[in-house]
This record gives structure tokens, sequence and C-alpha cells, in this order.
């Protein structure tokens, strides 16, 4: 196939991941994007581990993938334990009982709305916001139409449901999965890092996670420190990025509390989310208690857990999903998001070249959705999260 034209509906991490990597190998790729480009607050960062540094390597230009870089945070290799013995706040040593053993991935921090900025920078032309899918119908030459909420009707070759866990995509494709509101929530915020620097928790915690358990709330805390100032980066990477989110972009706590709808009950409008955190940290050590006291209100955000079941086979066709869509990967979703992007990325790229067809190189790509499929290889050269590792002192 010569000429391929894709539909992406989402500009989520893996969708934007989608279309750069697409562009990059001259793919003609559409984005459709049912909010505002400003509409949503996107959150305040993420953990950056191998699976999606080896897809933004693989997918991004170099100035994008540059600009991501200097603006990661430091190495993270673990998860520390914070405890209370006799009111100080301590790092629970190695052996504490407390101690995290989860199979965490080492990775990097990365803010969320530069990540997405850093995404959308060179497709200003590809994403189109404000526009929903609405419906899909596959034609008889094997391409499909594409129905859009404000009546918008095109065509591709291939049309990729990167739309969320709620994804309408997936509801067309395979209407008998269920996606559930576990009730479960997330309070997540940030506090700039010298409101709070002269408590000591920064220091103690280094570039680490951290989470304490303490008096029954739970809460996660970790330092982001750019490698880079995002406003000197923008300028020596990639001073085509328009977004204002570099602007006052500086070092900071990110926090998180788990919490339930319930505890949350109905209370809305600005600010809530951050009043609601405080109420659930009302119990912790003070100096937890300060993280949330000095926050940026109106970054903090109220994240909804849902939970989708396993899916049966995706059916054969032009269509297809990844990310959330797919599955709803606790914590590291977004990496997940990312590596299918690169994957399908690299099975459209095989079509082009003419080393696959399309029904092929798509059953291929659905193949490493599947939860035991062997892992794919990396792209060692271009991983983000490893190149800074070796430097002395990070
Ligand atoms: C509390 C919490 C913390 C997390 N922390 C991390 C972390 O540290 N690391 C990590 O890797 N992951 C993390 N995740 C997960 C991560 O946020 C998600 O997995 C990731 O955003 C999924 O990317 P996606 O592109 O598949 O979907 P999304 O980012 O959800 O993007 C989907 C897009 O599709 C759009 N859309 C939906 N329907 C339509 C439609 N009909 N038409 C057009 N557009 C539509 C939406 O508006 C949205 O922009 C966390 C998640 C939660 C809840």
């Amino acid at each position: 196939m010569d000429d391929m034209r894709v539909i992406v509906i989402g500009a989520g991490v893996g969708g934007l991941t989608l279309a750069q990597g697409l562009r990059q190998a001259g793919i003609d790729v559409a984005v459709f994007e049912q909010d505002a480009e400003d509409a949503r607050p996107q959150g305040v960062s993420l953990h950056l581990d191998d699976r999606g540094s080896s897809a933004l390597g693989a997918c991004l230009p170099p100035a994008n993938l540059a600009m991501a870089e200097a603006t990661l945070g430091g190495l993270r290799t673990g998860i520390q334990a914070l405890s209370e013995v006799d009111g100080v706040l301590t790092a629970a040593p190695r052996d504490h009982p407390d101690r995290p053993t989860g199979p965490a991935r080492p990775g990097r921090m990365t803010d969320r709305p530069i990540l997405r900025a850093v995404l959308l920078t060179g497709l200003e032309d590809v994403v189109r916001f404000g526009v929903a899918f609405s419906r899909f119908e596959p034609q008889a030459d094997g391409s499909v139409r594409v129905w859009f909420t404000d009546g918008t009707v095109e065509t591709a070759d291939v049309l990729v449901g990167a739309d969320g866990v709620g994804s309408s995509v997936r509801g067309q494709l395979l209407p008998d999965v269920r996606v559930s509101d576990t009730g479960k929530r997330m309070l997540i915020g940030a506090s700039p890092l010298r409101a709070v620097a002269a408590s000591g928790l920064a220091a103690m915690i280094g570039d680490n996670p951290a989470t304490a358990q303490v008096r029954g709330t739970m809460m996660v805390c970790s330092v982001m420190r750019f490698g880079e100032p995002p406003i000197a980066a923008r300028d020596r990477w990639l001073p085509t990025l328009r977004s204002r989110v570099v602007d006052d972009a500086e070092d900071y706590v990110m926090w998180a509390l788990p919490t339930t709808q319930a505890v949350l009950g109905t209370e809305g409008g600005r600010e809530a989310g951050w009043r609601a955190a405080r109420s659930v940290a009302a119990e912790l050590h003070p100096t937890l208690r300060s993280l949330i006291d000095e926050a940026w209100p109106a970054r903090t955000v109220t994240l909804r857990v849902g939970m989708i079941q396993p899916l049966p086979a995706l059916p054969s066709g032009s269509v297809t999903i990844l990310g959330d869509a797919v599955r709803v990967g606790p914590g590291f979703g977004a990496n997940l998001a990312m590596q299918d992007a690169g994957r399908l990325r690299d099975a459209l790229v095989r079509v082009v070249a003419g080393e696959d067809d399309l029904a092929g190189a798509l059953s291929t790509y659905v193949a490493a959705l599947r939860p035991d499929a062997p892992p794919a290889e990396t792209v060692p050269s271009r991983q983000l999260i490893g190149s800074r590792a070796a430097e002395p002192g990070r």
C-alpha cells in the first residue's frame, strides 16, 4: 500500500504518540479529539518507564525528543516507605515491614502538561479539537468511513480508537465489553518545591516516590526536579512549542491521595478537589499535610478509577484500539498506551514499505496486546530514561 490514511480518535498520550510516529514515517494521519484544546486539566505528572520511553524514542522527531528528555526528573529506581515514629516522619529502612516491594520499573518523572505540549508540537495541522467520534462503517473495498458528531464524514484505510477507558470505538467494535466504576478516586496535586523545602521531606525522599500510611490514610508523594528549567529547554530544544505551560513551570512535589466517591460526596466547583484533599489528609503527619496546604489549588485533579473486563479477541478488519481503550494499567497505563502506539506505528510502516499486508500487520499488533504476549524488542539507542542515567550525580 503506497498511500495510507489513518484516523486516530483521541488526543491522549497514546493517540498523539501514534500520530507523531506516523507523521515521522510520512503516513497521512488525522486526529480527532472531543475536547477543546485547553478544556481539561491534564493532571500533574507520570512515571515514564522503559516502555513509554522506547515508544517516544521511536515516534518523536529529534527536537521534541530532546525537549521531553531535558525536562525529565531524576532517575527513580524504587519506592520508599515513610513512617511516623514518635511524631517524627522518617524514611523506613530497607528491611522495614512497611516497605513496599512491588515490581516498580525504573524510570523518570515527566510533567504531564509539558509532555502533552511536546506531543502536540508539530501536529498543529493534524489534530482537530472539539470533534467527537460517533460511529464507523467498514466499506467493501477495505476502507472505513467515520462519522463525527459535528456531521463530518471521513474515510481512512485504518481507524484507531485511542479514546480512553470509555472508548466509543471499542463500544462499536466489541459491544459486550463492560467498563465499571470501582468507586475509587485519586486526588492528585502539586506543591511548589520552594514552599515545602524547609520541611526536609524533599531532601529525605530524593528522586524516588515515597508512600506514607499514617493513621489509616495513605499518601504517595514524589519530587519533580526538572533536569533543565522548562522555559530554557523550550528555547534551546523546541522553540516551536507554542503552549504556555512551560512559562510558569517550576520544581514541585507531586502528591496523590487514594479515596472513594463516597468520601468525596457531591461537592463541585473550582478548587473542590483541593478542599477534599485537605479534608482526606487531616490525620496525616503535619509535614505531609503541609504539602496539601501549600499546593496550587487549581492543579488538583480528581481521577476516577475505572475497571475494564479482559477483552475477547478483536475482530479482524481496519479498525483497532490502543491504550486505556484496551486495558487499564494501574499507575503505568500511559506507558502501555505509548508502547501500543509504537508497536502500531511499526506495523503500519511495514505495510507502507510493502513488507506486510494490512490484515497481517494489524493482527501482529493485536497479538502483542495480549497480556501473555512475549515482550517486544525495545529501541535502546533512543530510550529517554536511560540516556541521562549514566551522568554523574544524577
Ligand atoms: C490516578 C492515576 C494516576 C496515573 N498515573 C500514571 C503514571 O504515573 N504513569 C502512567 O504510565 N500512567 C498513569 N496513569 C494512567 C494514564 O493516565 C492512562 O493510562 C493514559 O492516559 C491512557 O492514555 P490513552 O491515550 O489510552 O487515553 P487517554 O489519555 O484517556 O486519552 C483518550 C482521549 O480520547 C478522547 N476521547 C474520548 N472519547 C472520544 C470521542 N468519542 N471522540 C473524540 N475523542 C474522544 C478523550 O477526550 C481523551 O483526550 C494514571 C492514571 C490514573 C487514574
